[in-house]
């Protein structure tokens, strides 16, 4: 939802689209969740322009059954437990929820059912193409390097994107990238029945409140980082204004810290503010490596459509074009604990 203030409309109908065939293919993995916008005296997204959003995220949504907001009658706020000073509406829509390392777990273990072979966790160290335009790719597995040839090379380590570009032969540009570090916390604070959507009271950033598990999960942050990307860790001042967030919208809550954690998203570099660029999928590709894609952004909402996207580059130095199954309509299976 917040994509459309920056007129991220074609991301928005993608995530949209894509979460309706998560929902059909991954039932167990992917929920729909109520999400609550409070609107304030002093929230800067007025009420009207809330109505407008949601009216655009129904329609960008096709309209889909669920895609009906409201706005909750007087009656029922107290059940939120909001702070209520000066509160003056509360819009309810309907949007989806996921685990994420569940939902990549489980797109592994069922491309692995398809006959997809991992070789986890191995590195890439680098790669040349040879006179045949194939890839010599080195890494290395259990503590021993390993060789193999492919025609194909797909480069998806998101925040180590340049890094591995760079270990491939011959070297070609790389789009100028940015970190930017996202925390989250978790605090023990019981589940709500929804997704609470607010505004931070010292900056206006769009922040979301959830139930995960038998705790309360928030997030997130946009902190510039310049570091190796392992060793992203939320810093104090990030948890402090993700408690007083917390603090301030459900006074009297249990902000104690169960968890922590943060990642990096990686944007393209200019001079717009972080909020404002773009959150689209960045593709790679250069004659100087045929089968090469290189890919970096987006989100995990629209992985699908990005394979696809990427499929359909690297098609033509696949040796096989024999027609296979959708991803659209692949059931995905919950990954086992030992998987
Ligand atoms: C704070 C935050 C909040 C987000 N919230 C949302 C959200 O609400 N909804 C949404 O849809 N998306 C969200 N996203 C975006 C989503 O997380 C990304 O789109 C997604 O993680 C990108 O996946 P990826 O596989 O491209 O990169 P990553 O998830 O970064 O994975 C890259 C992988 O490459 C591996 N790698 C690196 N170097 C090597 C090497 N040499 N050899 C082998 N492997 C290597 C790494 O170990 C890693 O596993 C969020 C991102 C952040 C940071």
């Amino acid at each position: 939802l917040r994509y459309l203030e920056t007129a991220q409309l074609g991301l928005v109908a993608e995530s949209l689209y894509e979460r309706e065939l998560l929902i059909k293919n991954a039932p167990d993995l992917v929920k729909r969740v109520p999400f609550y916008i409070p609107i304030y005296k002093h929230t800067s997204r007025r009420s009207w322009q809330v109505f407008i959003g949601l009216s655009l995220y129904a329609l960008l949504g096709r309209l889909k059954a669920p895609a009906c907001f409201r706005k909750l009658p007087h009656d029922q706020w107290h059940e939120h437990g909001l702070k209520d000073d000066h509160l003056q509406a509360i819009y309810q829509y309907t949007d989806a929820q996921t685990d994420d390392v569940q939902l990549t777990r489980a797109v592994m273990y069922s491309a692995c059912q398809l006959g997809a072979e991992l070789v986890c966790s191995a590195q890439f160290k680098q790669a040349t193409i040879n006179k045949n335009h194939a890839y010599h790719v080195v890494y290395s597995h259990q503590n021993s390097a390993q060789e193999l040839t492919c025609r194909v090379l797909i480069n998806a380590t998101g925040p180590w994107h340049n890094d591995v570009q760079s270990r491939i032969t011959p070297k070609i540009r790389v789009p100028e990238i940015e970190l930017v570090q996202g925390a989250h916390i978790v605090i023990k604070q019981a589940p709500s029945q929804g997704v609470y959507y607010v505004e931070s009271p010292s900056d206006q950033r769009a922040i979301l409140i959830m139930p995960w598990g038998e705790h309360t999960l928030v997030g997130t942050t946009e902190t510039i980082y310049q570091g190796d990307p392992a060793d992203i860790s939320p810093t104090e001042h990030e948890v402090d204004y993700l408690q007083n967030i917390v603090g301030y919208y459900f006074p009297g809550s249990d902000t104690d810290i169960v968890s922590q954690f943060a990642g990096a998203r990686v944007l393209p570099k200019n001079d717009k503010s972080m909020f404002n660029r773009s959150r689209d999928t960045l593709y790679i590709t250069d004659e100087a490596l045929p089968g090469y894609v290189g890919l970096m952004g987006g989100k995990l909402t629209g992985y699908r459509s990005t394979a696809e996207k990427t499929m359909r580059k690297v098609e033509p130095y696949l040796s096989s074009k024999s027609k296979t199954i959708s991803t659209k309509d692949i059931q995905l299976i919950k990954a086992p604990e030992l998987f």
